[in-house]
């Protein structure tokens, strides 16, 4: 399966519901070849996610589907007004673990 031919807006979307109560709003997905060394960001005041494909083809979808969870924690916590929305501190870790995504 070539991994970014997949529909990442969908993906988003079910992630959004299984794990958020679908509360998170519509955000910019993308592959981003200039990534080397980087898997993936976010950046929150946008919307926008970057994601890198050479990493993400080589680890299949579940590997994606944890990249994308851990964004989107940054996201929820930069949507609720947390003031360390870009680490990952405390409530980071817990939404994580609720989850069940690692850090
Ligand atoms: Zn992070």
């Amino acid at each position: 399966m070539n991994i970014t031919k997949i529909d990442l807006e969908k993906l988003y979307q079910s992630l959004n519901k299984k794990h958020f109560q679908g509360k998170l709003p519509y955000c910019t997905i993308r592959w981003y070849r200039k990534y080397t060394e980087t898997v993936a960001s976010i950046k929150e005041s946008t919307r926008t996610i970057k994601l890198n494909p050479t990493y993400h083809t080589k680890r299949g979808i579940n590997e994606l589907k944890d990249t994308l969870l851990h964004e989107m924690i940054h996201l929820l916590l930069a949507e609720n007004g947390k003031k360390e929305y870009h680490f990952h501190g405390k409530e980071f870790k817990k939404i994580a673990k609720r989850i069940g995504v690692k850090v």
